[in-house]
């Protein structure tokens, strides 16, 4: 039988690893459970597929916090230059957005999946759809082939490539089975925990304001009474609480305080750019300027019109009562309310909404350079089954392709 490589999982990842291969001269069969390929591309970017960065490659790696060094054998390999050369070879051109994100210039997701299809074609690779692989067969170390769910059919390979994704989005198809076959193969897994993902909030006042978006906000992440991070940008109110960029952003430490049972807080800055004693003046200007009206009535210059009631509900200050009256005491209260507005987080909304999953098979024992098993020959891993995340911008798409490319390369190297 000539030499043969299968992998696992048509998304961003498998499609690459399986082209490469293919291209580099093996015989690939291309598995996967669903009956399309790519279906977390074409969702990605809400249906626009944000697939790359253009930022400077060298500070690639610190958008990246789950495990971003594992990944600079890959991106320097396969960068976002020469991914984008890619899609354009397959007749995609591409465009940069707000943040250095890049986008096809079609808005459609669509395309993407089409070009990965003709490198597929092109280079010969068997495709098999609606193939839900249950487990990998390893004897004496080495890979052996796969098993197919329902008639308990056998695929024999040489290589096996583990592209299965994550757990997020399960309706897409990554169910977190590659996490499943990597601890069967005797792997260590690192708990996936849902990432860039919206966050619940125990007061009910978000909801009051859902739908409302708060621009050049400043957002700080507690665990248990201390600082953990910072994120100056983008957020949105909800009806369970809080999402946008920079909740996203911190989501992935929430996520992982949460499930250490550890205490998680917000406090939103309204007005990140003035120190508390310039707040302070603020109020005392506007109040000036308003001192006859009544307090719910005096706020207009500082908060959008649906935010008035709930900052008047909040500072107990009542809202008839005239600006002139409103003590040093409670002008000071509402200071803070302004600049430390805090929100106590209950959970993630879960695997079923994150943009990703941070956890996966532990990169101490995958080679970098090659993304072969450090415990079983022949046996690869590539994409979001890894331990690796990255903040949004098109930083995960990056990774996919990035280690996709280098498994398949390495794949044929190994034949
Ligand atoms: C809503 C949403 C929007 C996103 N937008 C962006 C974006 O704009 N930019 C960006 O960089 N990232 C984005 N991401 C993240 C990014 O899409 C993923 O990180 C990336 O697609 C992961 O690629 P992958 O190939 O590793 O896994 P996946 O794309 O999840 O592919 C895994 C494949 O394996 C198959 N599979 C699973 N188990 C089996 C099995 N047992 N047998 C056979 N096949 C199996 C699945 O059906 C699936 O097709 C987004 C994610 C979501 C959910």
């Amino acid at each position: 039988m000539p030499k043969r490589v299968v992998v696992i999982g048509g998304g961003a990842a498998g499609m690459m690893a399986a082209g490469q291969a293919a291209a580099g001269g093996a015989n690939v069969i291309l598995l996967d459970k669903m009956k399309r390929l790519g279906s977390k591309i074409a969702i990605s970017g809400k249906g626009r597929c944000n697939l790359t960065n253009a930022g400077d490659i060298s500070s690639f790696i610190s958008y990246y916090p789950g495990n971003g060094k594992f990944l600079y054998a890959a991106l320097k390999e396969f960068d976002n230059e020469a991914l984008i050369r890619f899609f354009k070879k397959y007749g995609v051109d591409t465009k940069v957005e707000r943040g250095g994100r890049v986008f096809p210039i079609a808005d459609d997701s669509e395309v993407i999946i089409t070009a990965l299809k003709k490198f597929l074609t092109q280079n010969g690779v068997e495709i098999r759809l609606n193939q839900t692989v249950t487990d990998i067969i390893v004897e004496e170390g080495k890979t052996k082939g796969v098993h197919l769910a329902g008639n308990d059919e056998i695929v024999l390979a040489d290589v096996v490539i583990v592209a299965a994704g994550g757990a997020s989005y399960p309706g897409t198809g990554s169910t977190g089975d590659g996490f499943t076959m990597a601890v069967k193969t005797g792997h260590k897994v690192i708990k996936p925990l849902p990432a860039l993902v919206p966050l619940k909030t125990a007061e009910h006042w978000p909801k009051a304001l859902q739908g409302l978006t708060l621009k050049n906000v400043s957002v700080s992440l507690w665990v248990d009474g201390k600082k953990q991070g910072d994120e100056f940008g983008e957020m949105l109110f909800t009806h369970f609480g809080v999402s946008g960029p920079i909740i996203l952003t911190l989501s992935r430490m929430a996520s992982k305080a949460l499930d250490q049972k550890q205490r998680v807080d917000l406090k939103l800055n309204l007005k990140p750019a003035l120190t508390p004693e310039q707040m302070d003046l603020r109020l005392q200007r506007d109040f000036a300027k308003y001192s006859n009206k009544q307090f719910a009535n005096a706020l207009d210059d500082l908060l959008p019109q649906s935010f008035i009631p709930v900052m008047v509900d909040l500072s107990g200050i009542a809202p008839e009562k005239v600006v002139n009256k409103i003590t040093k005491e409670e002008r000071k209260k509402l200071c803070r309310l302004f600049q430390d507005l805090p929100m106590k987080i209950t959970a993630t909304l879960g695997m079923a909404t994150a943009i990703v999953t941070c956890g996966g098979v532990d990169v101490k024992q995958i080679n970098p350079t090659t993304m072969e098993s450090r415990r079983v020959k022949g046996l690869f891993f590539a994409g979001e089954v890894i331990d690796i995340d990255g903040v949004t911008g098109g930083y995960n798409l990056q990774a996919a392709f990035a280690t996709g490319y280098k498994a398949g390369n390495a794949a044929v190297k190994y034949l």
